[in-house]
């Protein structure tokens, strides 16, 4: 949009390729996993025109509506909107995004603020000059680049009053299908788990990986090391009847995964500093979008 516009623009991100929490690692199976994001929704007709394009691309297919219940035992399952997956991960819908921008990654900001002795008019990051520059991140990695003179004077809501939730999620791989639950499961009342999901239903290869995300609490206490929490996580899946994988893949670490509690504007902009992502409006996939879409249009 701001392209569209012609603006000159440049993104910037330290991850080593595009897709943030929408994270897809392929493992030596040559295949991806979803390590971040499971799924997502759409209710906003103008993301419903950005999933049809992908649909109609094969990038994204609808998955399911309904996910089983764990509560100590199997319940009746859920039902609930449209689950939307990929074929190629999340991570691709990021990358076609993505496409035809002048996209830098490894790129990892340290500072955003003014020029010396200016007070508006334009930022320099890391040295080099922008007229206006937008952090669509989480709000402790915002926190964490933004020069704190920045800050004085703005009506920008404080970022630091809002916690943000980890996890941790175990991606595993068994021989033959060895759990009894279609798609996914959530699992209340576990210290471990909260949520499973079956990885191979979701991209619609079927292949005999499963997905355990932990609850907050749990990543709590094992951010540092993340692979030592591997037999705990798979401990947790034993508990829905789910045997021993044939291979853990990996353990992922997200300190910052949601945040806990709303901010209902979807985006900040001041002066040509603009926030956006899934801690304005809805902490989702869409919300993220959204927010983004709203802030550039406001920008342009
Ligand atoms: C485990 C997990 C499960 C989830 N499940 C779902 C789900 O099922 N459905 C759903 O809709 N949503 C889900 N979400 C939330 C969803 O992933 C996010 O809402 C969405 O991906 C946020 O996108 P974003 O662009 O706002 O932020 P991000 O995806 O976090 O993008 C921020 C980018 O900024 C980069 N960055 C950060 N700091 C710097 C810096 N200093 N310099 C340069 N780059 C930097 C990061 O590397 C990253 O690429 C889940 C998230 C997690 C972690």
């Amino acid at each position: 949009m701001l392209v569209g516009a012609g603006h000159q623009v440049v993104v910037l991100d330290r991850g080593r390729v595009p897709g943030g929490r929408m994270a897809s690692r392929r493992f030596a199976s040559s295949r991806y996993v979803d390590l971040g994001a499971s799924y997502f929704t759409v209710s906003e007709p103008a993301f419903g025109v950005v999933v049809d394009a992908w649909e109609a691309a094969g990038l994204a297919r609808p998955w399911t509506h309904r996910f089983a219940v764990w509560d100590g035992t199997f319940g009746a399952p859920k039902d609930g909107p449209v689950r939307w997956a990929s074929p190629g991960g999340l991570r691709s819908l990021v990358a076609a995004l993505a496409e035809g921008l002048d996209v830098r990654q490894g790129v990892h900001v340290k500072r955003v603020s003014r020029p010396a002795g200016t007070s508006s008019g334009g930022f320099e990051v890391d040295g080099d000059r922008y007229d206006a520059v937008i952090l669509a991140v989480p709000d402790p990695q915002a926190l964490a680049v933004l020069d704190p003179a920045l800050l004085l004077d703005s009506a920008l809501p404080s970022l630091a009053d809002r916690a943000w939730d980890p996890v941790l999620v175990l991606a595993a791989r068994w021989d033959s299908k060895a759990w009894d639950f279609q798609d996914g499961v959530f699992v209340h009342g576990s210290d471990v788990l909260s949520w499973v999901a079956d990885d191979g239903a979701r991209r619609g290869d079927g292949a005999f990986v499963l997905t355990a995300h932990s609850t907050p609490a749990f990543a709590a206490t094992r951010l540092a090391v993340p692979a030592d929490a591997a037999p705990d996580l798979v401990a947790g899946l034993a508990a829905l009847g789910v045997p021993e994988p044939a291979e853990v893949l990996r353990v992922q670490r997200w300190t910052f995964a949601k945040p806990v509690g709303p901010r209902e504007p979807a985006f900040f902009l001041e002066d040509g500093l603009g926030l956006c992502g899934d801690g304005w409006g809805r902490s989702r996939v869409e919300g993220a979008w959204l927010s983004g879409t709203l802030l550039g249009e406001a920008l342009t």
